[in-house]
């Protein structure tokens, strides 16, 4: 990617120079460039939780609010000891440009709190998350900003968020999260909602190379909600799954893995590593095998330029946020890989999420298919919007989604005015 250097392991960085780029193309005028590339608010919280032991601790927290032009903010809200508020920040914005790909009429926001859910008990995980709900409560809401699950958190963190938050306010309001079980308002299709996301818009690439599901070889990076998820329905649907990383190690089988078998390994094991169908192999190792598609859906910035060069995959499905760096893009690229960036790939949790936030907001709730065909309606044009437009103006897929996303939201704002 052409312009100034940038921090490559920068989330921030890295968004932010995809972002001067695209809306360089786009002809945006400076003060607007200028007010699209910084957050609208960023709040930071100290969290006192009593621990299991009688002692209190603090814990850091974050939520970054970058737009509010199109609706209320949406984002996850993740528990990782590598939380940073650079990274919030990024990921907030990239959240903007996600709901406006897929035409959602939503605002962006991340959160995060910086702790390391393996060395917390539940009631500790509880505590932590009900107190940083009651901290930036003023700032939630169904009609604010509404969190969702990411890493390390998930439909009970959001059970536990819905309640703080209806506690405050002395009804309850299920509209105040997505990603919740579906007994407390949750949507049908919302676990496997980004997995299928990445599914569908896979389908299309692979359309797109007149190839068949059977033949594709696919390695897979992370099996949480994402990566697992993908990789079982891709798996159902006939593609080849071949590798499954996760944090602590690999598994490979170049006559395609199990998935079912793999997924009761890992829930019965808590790791994938050791598993008997396959050979094991490291988990960065896994993303530079021959394989047809690459699925990194785990964590940032592992496709940077140490490895752009190493990866053999034709098509880069971005199931994780952020997982390729600026540098890497233009390796890629370069090499001919068919990237589907994240802000697309995985919009399918947010697209689904908006269903869940409707649904609560109507009281009323849609079965499975419905949701599913809903889904595929959008995350289908949505490819074909981005695939399109990059033709057109000769960019990469990426820089065209940010391109259909940045005009979007710049026109939103424009038709608002700023107030004083
Ligand atoms: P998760 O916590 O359920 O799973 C994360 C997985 O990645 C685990 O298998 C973990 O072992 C693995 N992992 C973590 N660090 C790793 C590393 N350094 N190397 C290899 N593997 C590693 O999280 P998730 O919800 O599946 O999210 C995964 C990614 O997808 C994140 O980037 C998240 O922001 C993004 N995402 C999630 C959703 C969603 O709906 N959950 C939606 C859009 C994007």
């Amino acid at each position: 990617m052409s312009g100034k250097e940038v921090n490559e392991f920068s989330v921030f960085e890295s968004m932010a120079a995809r972002f001067d780029l695209a809306a360089t193309k786009l002809g945006l005028a400076e003060g607007m460039k200028q007010y699209l590339r910084s957050p609208n608010r960023e709040i930071i919280v100290h969290i006192p939780v009593v621990m299991d032991n009688g002692k209190l601790r603090v814990f850091d927290g974050y939520r970054v609010q970058h737009s509010l032009a199109r609706g209320p903010c949406k984002g996850g809200v993740r528990y990782s000891p590598n939380v940073t508020l650079d990274e919030i920040r990024g990921l907030a914005a990239e959240m903007t440009w996600k709901c406006a790909v897929v035409n959602i009429p939503f605002g962006g926001a991340k959160g995060g709190i910086i702790c390391n859910p393996a060395e917390l008990s539940n009631g500790e995980l509880e505590r932590i998350t009900r107190r940083y709900t009651a901290e930036i409560l003023d700032y939630i809401g169904p009609e604010r900003d509404v969190p969702a699950p990411d890493m390390n958190t998930n439909e009970q963190t959001m059970a536990w968020i819905m309640d703080t938050y209806s506690m405050h306010v002395r009804h309850t309001v299920t509209a105040s999260v997505t990603g919740k079980p579906v007994d407390l308002g949750g949507s049908q299709g919302r676990r496997e909602a980004t997995g299928r996301g990445c599914m569908i818009v896979a389908d299309q690439a692979l359309k797109h190379f007149g190839w068949n599901r059977e033949s594709t070889r696919v390695v897979v990076q992370g099996f949480g909600n994402v990566g697992s998820q993908a990789a079982r329905l891709m798996h159902d649907e006939g593609y080849k799954i071949i590798g499954v990383g996760d944090v602590a190690g690999g598994v490979f089988n170049t006559d395609g893995l199990d998935i079912p078998a793999l997924a009761e390994y890992a829930q019965a094991n808590k790791a994938i590593a050791g598993f008997p169908g396959g050979d094991s192999i490291g988990t960065q190792e896994i993303l530079e095998q021959d394989c047809d598609l690459l699925l990194p859906a785990a964590t940032e910035s592992v496709i940077s330029s140490k490895n752009a060069h190493k990866i053999k995959a034709r098509i880069l499905v971005e199931g994780a946020n952020s997982p390729t760096t600026p540098p890497a893009d233009d390796i890629l690229f370069e090499r001919g890989v068919f990237v589907i960036p994240d802000i697309l790939a995985n919009a399918g949790g947010v697209t689904v999420s908006y269903f869940e936030w409707v649904q609560d907001r109507q009281g009323y709730f849609w079965p499975e298919k419905q949701v599913n065909d809903r889904l595929e309606a959008i995350m289908v044009a949505s490819f074909n919007d981005v695939v399109r437009y990059g033709g057109k103006h000769s960019v990469n897929n990426r820089i065209a989604a940010y391109m259909v996303a940045i005009d979007r939201v710049a026109f939103s704002l424009k038709l608002r005015g700023f107030y004083a």
